[in-house]
């Protein structure tokens, strides 16, 4: 009787980050080398982004395969158990990492958990009571904060929207070396493969965003949507180096899918992912550093949103943004502020609606026509071409063109989350999971992909 398994594991709090796909990219190649079937594409999930002990990408991977029985499960079980100790003792120094096992679907309760790691804040404790209660089990390898990312990564089997990243590692001897991909294929894959991949480059500083920085096992990664089209991108770059291996991931970046229904002011919960309507309650102010700090309030209350200094122009439509607009605003609550006010770190603008704006000016001159000038406050206007005074005149208001219009606005992509849906994927979402299980060949490999 064939059993369905899935093996979710934790990212690591290491500056090594980016092991997490590594460790399932070569556990991918030792389970399929026993024989072991997969049922999907290995699952990246990407978990709230706002947890500041989460140093990364906050991201967990799932596998999701088909064993012959019991006694494949142990089997399975062992192997990775083996492979992820052995490389713990290696490469995660200070970390938690945590394996979470489920035979069986997986039930609502465990999707519940996961849609609440990709917004809120989960408990180790939460998430080992969910897991056990749907009867799986956790193997906590230091420490018990893993054990949410790998709980959760099993509970999100992305069935709403999602998209593929293929990712090409290094050999072992290259790490730490810089990378040597050609900017010139880098723009030629990102033109040719366009709406099927998505933020290959950072259209405002050219920068190339498929290549990590440091010491990280990955070479590049190329986002899109369709294994095919991820794979031939990765396959089109000229990157320098022989890469050791290639994985095609099915995931929930560029999904928005940790910005859900919209919340009050008074309920946002600290370190979450928000979604808020309201007006501008006070004008954007540049804070030293270069960040644009607007006042935002709904009936429950007030709250800070700042555009950040890397977010680059976006910041120009955050300047625009006037008193009385009314706005909604995709973002996260990152930093624990005891005493300072609460501030949306924004992903996303939405102007609904742009609030007139008037100036109070000088009437014009009722003899003459020529606009007057002010004697001082309550003393009056001065005409200063006919001479004519007036006490009783007052300043007219004047309407003044608004530069922002209705719409939504983003940071460029070189200053995206994971999770943020770039412009460019709107109207690309999709749905389900693959039809039939992926053969082995269309999300791994040695070398190059072919
Ligand atoms: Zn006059």
């Amino acid at each position: 009787m064939p059993l369905e398994v899935h093996v979710g594991f934790d990212d690591t709090d290491s500056p090594l980050g980016g092991c997490t796909t590594y460790i399932g990219a070569r556990l991918v190649e030792i389970l399929a080398e026993k024989g072991f079937a997969f049922l999907d594409y290995p699952n990246l999930v990407r978990l709230n982004p706002n947890i500041p002990w989460k140093t990364r990408g906050n991201g967990a991977v799932c596998l999701r395969l088909s064993v012959g029985g019991e006694g494949d499960y142990e089997e399975l079980k062992e192997t990775v158990l083996a492979f992820i100790r052995s490389h713990y003792e290696k490469a995660w120094k200070d970390t938690e990492p945590a394996v979470a096992f489920l035979r069986g679907s997986v039930p609502p309760m465990l999707r519940s958990l996961s849609q609440k790691a990709l917004r809120r804040v989960v408990e180790p404790r939460e998430a080992l009571r969910v897991l056990r209660a749907c009867g799986g089990e956790a193997l906590e390898l230091e420490g018990r904060q893993g054990v949410v990312g790998a709980a959760a990564a099993v509970g999100e089997t992305l069935e709403g929207d999602h998209t593929y990243e293929a990712v090409a590692y290094r050999l072992p001897e290259r790490r730490g070396e810089p990378r040597a991909v050609s900017f010139d294929s880098v723009v030629e894959m990102d033109r040719a493969t366009r709406p099927w991949t998505f933020n290959n480059l950072d259209p405002e500083t050219g920068r190339v965003l498929v290549t990590p920085r440091g010491p990280d096992p990955v070479l590049l990664g190329v986002r899109g949507e369709t294994p095919e089209a991820v794979k031939k991108a990765l396959s089109m770059v000229e990157t320098g180096e022989k890469p050791e291996r290639w994985a095609v991931f099915r995931t929930n970046q560029g999904t928005d899918a940790h910005l859900g229904e919209t919340v009050k002011i008074r309920d946002i919960p600290p370190y979450s992912a928000v979604v808020v309507e309201g007006f501008v309650a006070q004008p954007p102010q540049t804070a030293p550093g270069g960040h644009v700090i607007f006042r935002l309030k709904d009936a429950t209350g007030e709250i800070f949103c700042a555009a950040y200094e890397p977010t680059g122009n976006f910041r120009n439509t955050v300047r625009a943004l006037r008193v009385g607009d009314r706005v909604k605003v995709y973002g996260g609550l990152r930093k624990a502020q005891p005493l300072g006010p609460r501030t949306v770190n924004l992903e996303k603008l939405e102007v609904l609606e742009t609030a007139p704006v008037v100036e109070f000016r000088s009437p014009l001159c009722p003899r003459c026509g020529k606009r007057m000038t002010s004697m001082g406050a309550h003393k009056g206007f001065r005409c200063e071409k006919c001479k004519h005074r007036s006490s009783t005149l007052r300043r007219v208001p004047f309407p003044i063109p608004r530069s922002l219009s209705s719409g939504l606005y983003m940071p460029p992509p070189r200053a995206h989350r994971h999770l943020t849906k770039p412009l460019s994927r709107y109207g690309l979402e999709k749905a389900g999971k693959p039809g039939s299980p992926p053969r082995p060949e269309a999300f791994w490999g040695l070398g190059p992909p072919a």
